[in-house]
Order: structure tokens, then C-alpha cells, then sequence
């Protein structure tokens, strides 16, 4: 026996049946799935109930107090618990039993209209749709108030009319002895399936669901700066919910499509760029691509591979807010890989003029800055 039932109830072992029983409805009221429904709570709810039900009865009480299991089955030896159901007493009779009328003012008919469910499409957008905006047409495949019925579920001329079984109260009560005395217990009523009304002809249409599917399309307009994964969020936009309830929400998940130049980092753009070694060293104007069309870009005098030339304010716009990320530029300086003869001659005469003309293996890793020339270049200078 892991549990220590006095300890549970809060109780000493001496504790008056009249005691016990005032513990347990104050833990009860506490620990209440109508009031605390999270799992670990309603765990302990189960746990004090155990707990209670042995120590209010005094034959079991004064079992458990020798040690032995009061929901051991007669003659099975070690039974353990089984649950609740081992006494042959569903747990919410039990409840009910104790609080005579719990819950009673949650309970009569259910409406027939509920809220529809969300939905989510995803939409495809290209990088420059994504950095500025876009506005699309959607056709959205949902279920809409049955127009035949207005969402009532009856046929044209009827309408919904009290069940007689249950006398449009939605649930039937059933009285049946325990070991507490008599219990009353309530079940949804079967002929109306709680609804308190029954459809005598259901709508054609929609078969009395209120509600029938139907294809619309609808302008959507997404705010610049969103990224893949967005979500945009359309209130009211999702299915009509059964019995002309109310509907959904719609959400539009984006997919962002890689783009050819622009890898996406944040609102950053990156992109690289391959300058000639002789552009490289000279310097030169270039013409580079950004989503805002082309622009001229100076290259420095001397510019190396891994440099980085970032342009301001050219990258996606910042989603809810002002100003844009930046397009960064990462440099690639492209040594010819074929040389003519006179273009190998004018190499070789620079080489001698900068006195470069040596022998192979003179340039040695880690000789001449080697290393922060590298670190230079990751950094971006
Ligand atoms: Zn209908
Ligand atoms: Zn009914």
C-alpha cells in the first residue's frame, strides 16, 4: 500500500468519520476537474478519492488500518488497485453522490452550434513578395452556412422540435442504489443526442449539419517582411462551424521559394560576387543585381576574396515596422585559370617588377601575415 490515505485527506488516524468527511469535501472542491483540469491535479483528485472512499466506510477503514487492501476482490489475495472501477462504482457517481448537485447549473441541452475549425493554407511566395508584400487571390475550399436551411438543419417549412424522451432537457437521469444510497445520475439523452431538439425532417441540403461545402475565392493582402514559417492570421475566415455556428479562423502559412542570388538571413540579404583579379586590384564600378533592381557598385582598389561590401537598407523590410535589412555582398576575386602568351608575359613582367619572380616554395603558410590576412578576409576587411 504506497499511499498513505490519512495523510492524503490531511487527517489524523483517529479522525471521526465526521471529519473525514469535511477534509475530503474541502480537498474536493479544490481539486476539482471543473475547477483544476489539468492532468497532475486531476491525478490527485483520483488519489483522495481513493483515499476517501475507503476511510468513510468503516469496515474498510478498519481493513486498510490492519493493512489489509479494501479493493482487493473477495478471496483474490493481493488485488492492488485496478482504479476506481475495482469497487464496482464509477467515479463519477461517486461525485455526484458526494456533491448531490455538482455541476448542475453547466448541464441541459447543448446547443447544436459550435465555432468551425481553423484552417491553414499554405501560399508559396517568391523572396521579393516576401520583402515587400504582396496581395493574392485565394480559393478557399470550406464549409459555409447551409443556404437552404439558414443553418438550422431543418427542411424548408420545419423547424427543430423538443425531444419527448427527455423533454428537451438533453439528458435523462437514472436512479441506482450504491453503497452511499441512492445515486442519481444524469447521461446525455440518446434520442436527441443531447440537443434537447430533434430535426423531424433534416435539410436536404446539407443533411442537417446547417452548413455545406462550398469553393470562394477572396483577396488576401500580406504584409511585407514575412519569412517561411509566417503565419498570418484571417479571424473568421474558417469553416462555418455545424449549426451555423461561428467560423474559424484561416491562417496562411508562407512558404518562402529559394530565389536564385538572395540567401535570406533575418531581413539581410547575402549574395556573392566574382570580380576579375585585375578589377580586383585596380578597382572598378560593377553593375549588381538587388530585388530593387540594378545597382552600381564601387570595388576598391586592392579588394581581396571574403571581403564584404554591404548596401544599406537594400535587404527586406522589416516585418510590423520601418526600415529594411541591408544586402551584403560577399567578394570572390577569380584568378585567370588560362593565360595567353602575352598575357603570361605581362604577369611575369609584373611579378618581376614587384620582385615576386621566385622560386616554388617561397610563399610558406604563416610567413608574411599569412594568417591575418585570412582572418582580415573572414572578418570582412
Ligand atoms: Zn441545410
Ligand atoms: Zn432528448
Amino acid at each position: 500500500m504506497a499511499e498513505d490515505y490519512y495523510a492524503l485527506l490531511g487527517v489524523r488516524r483517529d479522525a471521526s468519520q465526521d471529519e473525514i468527511k469535511r477534509a475530503y469535501r474541502r480537498l474536493a472542491r479544490e481539486l476539482h476537474p471543473d475547477v483544476n483540469p489539468d492532468p497532475e491535479t486531476q491525478e490527485k483528485f483520483k488519489e483522495i478519492n481513493q483515499a476517501y472512499e475507503v476511510l468513510q466506510d468503516t469496515d474498510k477503514r478498519q481493513m486498510y488500518d490492519v493493512g489489509g487492501d479494501p479493493f482487493a476482490p473477495a478471496g483474490a489475495g493481493a488485488g492492488g488497485f485496478g482504479g476506481f472501477g475495482t469497487a464496482g462504482f464509477p467515479f463519477s457517481e461517486f461525485v455526484d453522490a458526494v456533491f448531490g448537485a455538482t455541476g448542475q447549473a453547466t448541464r441541459g441541452p447543448r446547443s447544436r452550434a459550435r465555432r468551425g475549425r481553423n484552417a491553414t493554407i499554405r501560399i508559396e511566395l517568391d523572396l521579393s513578395e516576401c520583402a515587400f508584400g504582396a496581395t493574392r487571390e485565394l480559393t478557399v475550399d470550406t464549409a459555409v452556412v447551409c443556404p437552404t436551411c439558414s443553418g438550422e438543419g431543418t427542411a424548408p417549412g420545419t423547424h427543430p422540435e423538443t425531444c419527448q424522451v427527455c423533454s428537451g432537457r438533453g439528458e435523462i437521469s437514472q436512479v441506482r442504489r450504491s453503497f452511499l444510497g441512492q445515486v442519481v445520475t444524469s447521461q446525455p439523452c440518446p434520442n436527441c443526442g443531447g440537443y434537447g431538439t430533434v430535426l423531424p425532417r433534416p435539410c436536404p441540403e446539407c443533411d442537417g449539419d446547417g452548413r455545406v461545402r462550398s469553393r470562394r475565392t477572396m483577396k488576401v493582402r500580406i504584409p511585407a517582411g514575412v519569412e517561411d514559417g509566417t503565419h498570418i492570421q484571417l479571424a473568421g475566415e474558417g469553416e462555418t462551424g455545424p449549426g451555423g455556428g461561428p467560423p474559424g479562423d484561416l491562417f496562411l502559412e508562407v512558404v518562402q521559394k529559394p530565389h536564385a542570388i538572395f540567401e535570406r538571413q533575418g531581413d539581410d540579404l547575402h549574395c556573392t560576387l566574382t570580380v576579375p583579379m585585375v578589377a580586383a586590384a585596380l578597382g572598378a564600378t560593377v553593375s549588381v543585381e538587388s530585388l530593387d533592381g540594378p545597382n552600381d557598385v564601387d570595388v576598391r582598389p586592392g579588394t581581396q576574396s571574403g571581403q564584404v561590401l554591404p548596401l544599406y537598407g537594400l535587404g527586406v523590410k522589416h516585418l510590423n515596422g520601418t526600415g529594411r535589412g541591408d544586402l551584403i555582398i560577399h567578394m570572390t576575386v577569380e584568378t585567370p585559370s588560362r593565360l595567353d602568351p602575352e598575357q603570361e608575359k605581362l604577369l611575369r613582367d609584373l611579378a618581376k617588377l614587384r620582385g615576386e619572380e621566385a622560386p616554388p616554395g617561397k610563399f610558406q603558410p604563416g610567413q608574411q601575415g599569412f594568417f591575418s590576412r585570412l582572418r582580415d578576409a573572414f572578418n570582412g576587411r
